[in-house]
């Protein structure tokens, strides 16, 4: 078995190197803006909802590595689902980062790397900025989103 610390640094190298669904969406039916004004990192997400089901994802933003490949693996995460499968999405992902002790749900797939980062706690605002940005553009909230 992998380590788990391999395993996340290279995951995260690997989206940082090269984010998914990286470009602005000329056609969203939802988008938001988030900063983490601690770090620098900034986030502009984009879904496309036909009626509950999240059709595509995108996200353009720039900051440090945790920032950017948590929103990649987010956008990864995010395309198909539900608009209630998101939301719980978003919730298991920010249980994880924030309770001590809590286990990765099983729909969190590779975001599940993160739970290294609860000990960080400067950093979980890193890894957590994408999963409250795109829970803004989901319930249709224009107001930025910043971690402070
Ligand atoms: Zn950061």
């Amino acid at each position: 078995m992998m380590d788990l610390q391999a395993l996340y640094q290279e995951v995260i190298l690997d989206h940082n190197n090269a984010p998914r669904n990286h470009h602005a969406m000329d056609c969203a039916t939802c988008e938001a803006r988030g900063v983490n004004p601690l770090c620098g990192d900034k986030l502009s997400v984009y879904l496309l909802l036909k009626k509950d089901v999240i059709e595509d994802v995108s996200f353009l933003g720039e900051g440090c590595a945790i920032s950017q490949a948590s929103a990649s693996l987010m956008t990864e995460a995010l395309k198909g689902k539900t608009t209630t499968e998101a939301q719980a999405l978003f919730k298991a992902f920010q249980t994880l980062l924030t309770e001590e002790g809590a286990k990765p749900d099983a729909s969190l797939g590779k975001l599940a790397i993160f739970e290294g980062v609860r000990t960080f706690p400067a950093r979980v605002k890193c890894a957590t900025l994408a999963s409250h940005a795109f829970e803004a553009a989901l319930n249709k909230d224009t107001t930025p989103v910043t971690t402070e």
